[in-house]
């Protein structure tokens, strides 16, 4: 120990100086290969892994799963096995799938203000993160929830509070949170760009993103039937949230028409957006790195197939055998309307 009269000298010598190892930079995921990724919602049931040999074996080279049940509050049973998810990433990786997309549970309702319901879509927001990692999954996608009659921008930092607090000493990886556009039923929230970006700024620290559903998109008054219509729309996406935050599109047709805020999924050209503005979709510049998942219903056997095979048709650019029936043939490739028709979103109250 030095005495007073001779005190050690302290020097900072700045090779001393602790420096952690620069953390490794995010490994690109082997299906960012610049192709093109169509992928379809596949059922999980039974076993996890046979969803992704579904998925292959529909024609898709991407996949959107539920990792549990999702309409029923999750329970502890609902962890999945290490082993079981050791196998399905094993499996994906063979099948070179990807992005792997889950959906979450549609009880989920983090904007709510009822307390308990908070908490338990809480709870379960946490389990859908861990199985998620756990399956090394890309995208988790939510619903923004509803606001339940109450204030918009209340329910709006509800919902950033339960991400927050969901993801919490998760660390998320390669893993992303999207927001889902929604139809804009009732008092949902994010059938508006606007809402949609104020929750990403709400969470600067997290991993977020936006999911369009193109079906949602159009109950929600914006019409992307036409080229210039669909340009407005991602115009106003790209202002409000930037393209570079929407790295999924759900692409589905609609059963209901623009701007009625119902959300009903129809057949890929069967429906009322039709199927020239999913080739202008699918192939539209701004979308060039999305990967374009189809959550089309199943109404006899092959209806997957037959989805998927249409938009490999369209993006390949093959001639387009339009089925009979359908709303807005060649004819609307061709003369195209020159006054865009547009909805103006109605702004919500309280
Ligand atoms: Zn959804
Ligand atoms: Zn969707």
């Amino acid at each position: 120990m030095a005495d007073r009269k001779h005190p050690v000298e302290l020097t900072f010598d700045a090779a001393d100086e602790y420096r952690p190892e620069p953390s490794a930079p995010p490994e690109t995921p082997a299906w960012k290969d610049g192709r093109i990724r169509i992928g379809i919602h596949t059922s999980i049931a039974g076993d996890i892994s046979r969803a992704l040999d579904i998925a292959a074996s529909l024609g898709a080279n991407a996949l959107q799963i539920f990792s549990a049940s999702p309409r029923m509050w999750d329970r502890a049973a609902s962890r999945i096995l290490p082993a079981d998810a050791e196998r399905f990433r094993a499996r994906r990786k063979e099948l070179a799938l990807g992005p792997l997309v889950i959906h979450c549970n549609y009880l989920l309702n983090l904007a709510s203000p009822d307390p308990v319901l908070q908490a338990r879509s809480l709870q379960a927001l946490h389990r859908e993160i861990v199985r998620a990692l756990a399956l090394g999954a890309d995208y988790l996608v939510l619903h923004p929830g509803c606001a339940l009659g109450g204030d918009t921008r209340a329910a709006i930092s509800r919902l950033a509070r339960g991400l927050k607090q969901a993801a919490l000493r998760l660390p998320l990886g390669g893993l992303r949170i999207l927001l889902e556009n929604t139809a804009g039923q009732g008092s949902a929230l994010g059938s508006r760009f606007e809402e949609l970006g104020a929750m990403l700024d709400a969470c600067p620290d997290l991993a977020l993103g936006v999911c369009i559903d193109t079906a949602h998109v159009f109950a929600a008054g914006w019409d992307i039937r036409t080229a210039e219509g669909l340009d407005l729309a991602l115009f106003a996406l790209h202002r409000t949230i930037g393209i570079d935050r929407v790295p999924v599109i759900h692409v589905n047709d609609s059963k209901t028409p623009l701007g009625s805020r119902v959300d009903r999924h129809q057949h890929i050209g069967k429906g009322k957006i039709g199927l020239s503005a999913f080739a202008r979709i699918l192939n539209h510049r701004l979308l060039r790195s999305c990967a374009f998942i189809l959550e089309t219903p199943i109404d006899k056997p092959g209806d997957d197939q037959r989805n998927v095979a249409v938009l490999w048709k369209l993006v390949r650019g093959k001639p387009l055998r339009l089925p009979a029936g359908a709303p807005h043939r060649r004819r609307s490739l061709a003369h195209r309307p020159r006054t865009i028709r547009w909805l103006p979103q109605t702004s919500r109250g309280k």
